[in-house]
């Protein structure tokens, strides 16, 4: 697994109000439930910082394309064993986020097709595949200055993490963002995102290995009633201050 071509876009006038020069090098995770806002606000934040954003969610999902393309059953463990150790994963970071390449195909459009949504929460509960992904994201985390976002960030994946956020918001909110999102892309009605929504969000959460739920420390946030800019305004004030220390 590589991470090349990596670009940052950087917000000066927050940068300067914010004072976040003197940041130093930390590995911040953020866990959280499906459209809870991860994703805008991790690059939000990465790219302020000038650190290096990890999207964790688009390995399983790649992992639940292949295994989809390769019609491997779930049940089949030696059979999801043997396609795992096919495959390679490249992330590229390019200015509209990250691309993921699988074997020298960009299948970064393709993982985010809904149905690769349910598979991905299924093969997630298989200890091969996040064995598999473990290593690959904890050899990007140790070079530190990066926002890892996922599941497991700050449980499981990097409990030693600086900084650990956990980030939610109401079932109906997720999924009307989700919904929104998709307009035009998908024809799921707003009905079938939350219901699909709610049922990822138990899978995820009562699954024995590596379940989603805060770290004890994590900073939670609720974003229910709060637009992205918002969120990284609150996490920018933990960070200064945990750099201040
Ligand atoms: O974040 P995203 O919705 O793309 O993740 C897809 C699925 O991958 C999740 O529903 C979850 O089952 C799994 N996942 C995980 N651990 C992570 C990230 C994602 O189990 N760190």
């Amino acid at each position: 697994m590589a991470d090349e071509n990596i670009t940052h876009r950087s917000d000066d006038g927050l940068l300067k109000r914010r004072n976040l020069e003197g940041i130093r090098p930390l590995l911040i995770t953020i866990d959280g439930p499906a459209g809870a806002g991860k994703t805008t606000i991790s690059r939000e934040l990465s790219d302020l910082l000038g650190y290096r954003y990890l999207d964790t969610g688009a390995l399983y999902r790649g992992v639940a394309l292949k295994f989809k393309q390769f019609g491997v059953s779930l049940e089949d463990a030696d059979g999801l064993s043997r396609l795992l150790q096919r495959l390679e994963f490249k992330l590229k970071i390019v200015d509209s986020g990250m691309r993921l390449i699988c074997n020298d195909t960009d299948i970064t459009d393709a993982i985010r097709m809904p149905e690769i949504s349910m598979l991905a929460s299924a093969v997630s509960a298989k200890p091969v595949v996040r064995d598999f992904l473990m290593e690959i994201q904890r050899n990007i985390g140790r070079q530190k200055s990066i926002v890892a976002e996922g599941r497991d960030m700050g449980t499981v994946v990097f409990p030693d993490a600086d900084i650990k956020f956990f980030l939610n918001a109401s079932l109906k909110t997720r999924a009307l963002r989700r919904f929104n999102e998709h307009l035009g892309v998908s024809t799921q009605s707003l009905e079938e995102v939350e219901t699909e929504m709610h049922h990822r969000d138990t899978n995820d959460s009562t699954r024995i290995l590596a379940p989603l739920k805060p770290a004890p420390e994590a900073h939670i946030i609720d974003s229910t009633q709060l637009n992205p800019h918002q969120v990284v305004e609150k996490m920018l004030t933990i960070i200064i201050d945990y750099n201040s220390r």
